[in-house]
This record gives C-alpha cells, sequence and structure tokens, in this order.
C-alpha cells in the first residue's frame, strides 16, 4: 500500500493551521529555530563565490538521473551487490516494511538502532516492526525526543525543532526513566548519550535512511551532525538501509556537488561533521551483511508527470520550509504530513496519487521564498498551482468548472469581458461599502472571510476612455 506516514488520515490544512496558530509557545520555538538556521545559511551561502552555479550543477545532475533512472539503478545495484550487499525492491510502504521485519527476522534479533529515517517514517516502519515484536530505538537526537515524547516529527531536517528545552528535559526524564536531569544543553546531551551507548553496543542489527546511492560504485553516504550515525553504521553485524529510488546519483564525483549544497542549505554548515560513505560488505570491518531496500511507494508516478518530476530532485535540506511564512507561522504538524513545508505540500500529495492531502498545495502565499532558496532549485511555485490545476480538473465540482468556463470565456472576448463587469457591479451592489466587499456571500465568502475584496468601479476604463473621447 502507498502511504505517506499517517498523512491520509489528517485533517484539511486549513484546520490544522487553526490549532497550531492557537499555540504561541510553538510559534515561539519554530520561529527562533528557523531564524537561527536561516541566518547560518546565509553566511556560509554568502561565503561561496559560485552559489549558483553549484545550484544549477545539482539541478542538471537531478534531471539527468531522472531521464535515466532505470539505468541508473540497475548500475547501483549491479555495483552494490558486486560489493557483497543484498539489494531489495520495494514497490510500496507495505513491501518496503515486510522485507525490513522478514530480513531482522530471519537472524532471530528483536531489536534494532535506527538512523536518518524519513523514510521509515513515510512507511511508517516502526508501528511495524513494533506489531512484529521488534523494538526500534531512535538514535538521532530529535527522533529520540520524538519517540520518547509520543510526538510527531515538524521538521526535515530538526524533527523536534517544535521543541523547546525545558519540554525536552520533561520528555527525557519521562522516557528515560530518571530521578533527576540539569536542563543545561550540555545534562542534556549527555543523558541522550548514556541512553543510546548501551543501545550502540548491545543491539546487534542496524537501520539508516540514505542521503546519496552512488551508482558507479555501488555506495552509500549518510551525512550527519552527531557521531550517532557513525555508530549505527559501523557497529551492529547487519546493516539494513531503506532509500527512496529517487537517492541515486551517477559518480562519486558528482559528490562534490552536493556535499557543498547539502549541509550549507540544511544547518548552515560548510561541511557536515560526519560524512560516512561505504561499499558493500568488507571482511572484518563494520557490518558483516548489508541490505538495502530501494523503495517506489509512488515515486514512479511523480515520475511519470513531466511538470511536477523535478519535485523528485529534493535532498532533504528543508531550507524552503525555514523561508516558508507560512510554515513559520504554523509549524510542520498542520500539513499532516512527514514532509511539511513546500517541498511537502507538492511531495505528499503526489506521493499518494493525488488521493488525499488535496488541501495543501492551497497552503502557500506563492511568494516564491522557497524556489530562491532550494539548493537544486525545484520551482515549488509552479508545481503548486500544476497541483492545483490537477486537483481541480480531477475533482473540483461542477459549479466550479462552470464558473472556470465563464471566467475563460469572458476574458477571451472584451464584448464578453464587459457585460461580465456589467453583472457583477449590478450583483456586488448589496454587499460593497467604501470602494471594498467586506462580507460576500457563499460561494465567495471564503474570500472575504480572510482579505477584503476591492470592489468593482462604477465605471471601466474602456467607458471612461470612451466617454473622455466623446467629451474632447
Ligand atoms: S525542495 Fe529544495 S529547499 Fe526544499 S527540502 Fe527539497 S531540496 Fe531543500
Amino acid at each position: 500500500m502507498i502511504r505517506v506516514g499517517d498523512a491520509a488520515k489528517a485533517p484539511e490544512f486549513p484546520d490544522a493551521a487553526k490549532h497550531a496558530l492557537a499555540n504561541a509557545q510553538l510559534r515561539r520555538n519554530v520561529r527562533h529555530a528557523t531564524d537561527v538556521i536561516r541566518g547560518k545559511r546565509a553566511i556560509v551561502v554568502g561565503e561561496t563565490g559560485d552559489w549558483q552555479a553549484l545550484r544549477e550543477a545539482g539541478r542538471r545532475i537531478k534531471a539527468h538521473v531522472l531521464e535515466h533512472l532505470d539505468t541508473y539503478l540497475t548500475r547501483f545495484e549491479e555495483n552494490c551487490a558486486r560489493a557483497g550487499g543484498r539489494v531489495h525492491w520495494a514497490a510500496d510502504a507495505d513491501d518496503a516494511n515486510r522485507i525490513i521485519v522478514d530480513i531482522i527476522r530471519s537472524h532471530g534479533e528483536s531489536e534494532v538502532i535506527k538512523v536518518k529515517t524519513m523514510t521509515s517514517d513515510e512507511t511508517r516502519l516502526n508501528p511495524a516492526l513494533e506489531a512484529a515484536g521488534i523494538a526500534p530505538y531512535e538514535t538521532d537526537l530529535a527522533d529520540l525526543i520524538i519517540q520518547l515524547g509520543n510526538d510527531r516529527p515538524s521538521h526535515i531536517v530538526v524533527p523536534a525543532l517544535h521543541r523547546n528545552r525545558a519540554e525536552i528535559r520533561e520528555i527525557f526524564l519521562r522516557g528515560m526513566h530518571l530521578a533527576e536531569l540539569g536542563g543545561e544543553p550540555e545534562d542534556l546531551t549527555a543523558a541522550a548519550r548514556r541512553f543510546l551507548r548501551e543501545k550502540f553496543l548491545r543491539v546487534r542489527v542496524g537501520f539508516s535512511g540514505a542521503n546519496f546511492l552512488v551508482a558507479d560504485r555501488g555506495s552509500v553516504c549518510v551525512v550527519e551532525s552527531e557521531g550517532n550515525a557513525r555508530m549505527c553504521l559501523t557497529l551492529p553485524k547487519v546493516l539494513i538501509t531503506l532509500a527512496g529510488i529517487e537517492k541515486v546519483i551517477p559518480t562519486f564525483e558528482d559528490l562534490e556537488v552536493f556535499l557543498q549544497l547539502l549541509p550549507r542549505s540544511a544547518t548552515g554548515e560548510r561541511m557536515n561533521p560526519y560524512n560516512t560513505l561505504w561499499t558493500g560488505v568488507v571482511p572484518g570491518d563494520g557490518p558483516q551483511e548489508f541490505h538495502i531496500v530501494l523503495l517506489d511507494n509512488g515515486r514512479t508516478k511523480v515520475l511519470a508527470d513531466r511538470q511536477a518530476r523535478e519535485t523528485l530532485h529534493c535532498i532533504r535540506c528543508a531550507a524552503c520550509l525555514n523561508a516558508c511564512p507560512v510554515y513559520r507561522q504554523t509549524g510542520g504538524h498542520a500539513y499532516g504530513s512527514i514532509y511539511s513545508g513546500p517541498i511537502g505540500a507538492i511531495l505528499t500529495l503526489q506521493l499518494q496519487d493525488m488521493e488525499h492531502s488535496q488541501s495543501l498545495p492551497y497552503a502557500s502565499s506563492l511568494c516564491g521564498a522557497c524556489y530562491e532558496v532550494c539548493p537544486v532549485k525545484i520551482n515549488i511555485p509552479e508545481i503548486l498551482i500544476h497541483l492545483r490545476r490537477r486537483i481541480v480538473e480531477d475533482q473540483g465540482s461542477y459549479l466550479e468548472r462552470l464558473a472556470m468556463k465563464g471566467a475563460a470565456l469572458a476574458f477571451a472576448d472584451h464584448r464578453w469581458f464587459s457585460r461580465a463587469q456589467t453583472i457583477g457591479r449590478f450583483l456586488q451592489r448589496p454587499f460593497a461599502a467604501h470602494g471594498y466587499v467586506t462580507k460576500a456571500p457563499e460561494p465567495l465568502s471564503a474570500w472575504t472571510a480572510t482579505r477584503d475584496l476591492p470592489a468593482m468601479p462604477a465605471q471601466s476604463f474602456r467607458q471612461w476612455w470612451a466617454a473622455r473621447g466623446a467629451r474632447a
């Protein structure tokens, strides 16, 4: 079954946003965190003399990969298998979860340590593991906060961005069963380290996501800031990686572009503190069994839409979230998807075959801030408009389609336009005052609920011009 977390059951964005906007603490936390990351990003991006050229290079590599996705995926499969890795193909979320559960069970294990797991949130792997009697332990600090707090991620790079230090301390006290805990950052990280270190040394199966799959070597690349990934990727006997099929890039040299774009855009760093690359298995060094599960889960359908396929360029840096005026007010939970912000607004709906999350493409002011910061130049505003059109074409009401046809007719011919103006002037009379319509009847009331509509002037420009000519 194609699934993006619980997005199919999530409330519509406007309803969820109202709830989020009422939470002043959440808004403060989100604004502070995104301000900090934006500031750092601006400095390190400004330092590079060729940022626009780097963005263009990233865009071109991704566009090229999508044109030849089958070639690069099979090349990755061959090279990974040659190096001792085992490649599995998962059509959807259930398929991926079943493959992963089967691998862990085949080793008689009942625990797994996890890192970089956004794609596993997409497939809802943790509930599937727990249902199979396998305990998953998140090891990213933010993911650990989410797991112990029984919470949901609200940001792509900083999933617990909506939590402040005092809240995290409470979560750790309860979740780690601690009698006492200081509230300073070092107290919290020390508690997390003690909690996780024992698991790193004990658990025999590791699980990771992937930032990039390098086709010409069959290698997997994970970048991170905490060092927990390195523990997960090297200490267990068995390693399982879950990656979307769009993560593949052609060559090792292409990493040069993305390892400059990603850290600057994601965390405002020149380079990630930990960059881990591995290729298959090496006897006596690291995990002795490596499985990689390549996930479709709706991606090939996104690929089939040429106008929206660049959605799959995304390298999950979250720069578009930090820049988005809508996200900065509501935070991520209002999107109802693990992919929030502008990229979530275009990705979630498409992955779900346009069946759920139809309110998300409207969760945007179309200001273009997301496009300006995107390191791989995804034209999110254009895709948003394209998706809105698809929604209206697929599901728009008869009345809406009729209204659009009428508008097309009026705008195509000045005589029809003039007649429409006359009718509009007549209809607006009961609702217009001081040059504005402040309370329109249904179905236009949704528009005037949040803004005033300028009333149509008593005379059109064409009429004014004709009258002026007659007077002269
Ligand atoms: S759409 Fe662009 S800016 Fe947004 S997360 Fe993806 S790569 Fe980053």
